[in-house]
């Protein structure tokens, strides 16, 4: 026995009625940035299906240069599985792949962190105190990354704990070089 034993027996329900999805964009166009935090778990929140949007998840959902890492590596997985797509099945050029969701949320536990005597200067950066505020810094950082293709936008959206409501707090955007 280990606390996984009950979550094999669902997994042994969930392989009963699986159907593995395709290798390829994924379904949604959309990767999500978002808080490890538990009550915030993207597939419950915005009920994504298996094989619709990849997920990174870390403290605070903070964009640092290892998920700008992870994007870029996933932007050019997205381009060669397009430019298979467009070889076999003749879909219209794309200048976009996907959109990059940046989603922070109330109540975050990052925010204990905020105290100057408990953080480290690493743990600091990764505080979410007011969301709205983060989520802005953040889009604003992956937008001016020289690692982000131009074919991918940015968004930022706050989760309310309270609620379950996810709103916007900044549109969709593509980086500025895209117009340059
Ligand atoms: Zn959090």
């Amino acid at each position: 026995m280990t606390r996984m034993t009950p979550l094999l027996a669902r997994n042994e329900q969930f392989a009963r009625t699986y159907t593995p999805a395709a290798l390829g964009i994924p379904a949604a166009q959309l990767l999500v940035v978002t808080c490890l935090d538990h009550r915030v778990d993207p597939a419950i929140v915005l009920g994504l299906q298996l094989g619709e949007a990849p997920v990174i998840r870390n403290a605070g959902g903070r964009v640092t240069q290892a998920v700008i890492d992870d994007i870029a590596f996933l932007a050019f997985l997205a381009f060669v599985a397009f430019l298979a797509e467009q070889l076999f099945g003749g879909q219209d050029a794309a200048d976009t792949l996907f959109e990059v969701a940046v989603i922070h949320h109330t109540q975050c536990a990052t925010g204990f962190l905020a105290d100057p005597g408990l953080a480290d200067a690493a743990l600091a950066a990764s505080v979410v105190a007011d969301p709205h505020a983060t989520v802005q810094a953040d889009v604003e950082r992956l937008l001016t990354s020289p690692l982000l293709t131009p074919k991918v936008s940015v968004s930022g959206h706050v989760y309310a704990i309270a609620t379950g409501r996810l709103t916007t707090a900044v549109d969709a955007r593509y980086p500025e070089r895209r117009r340059g």
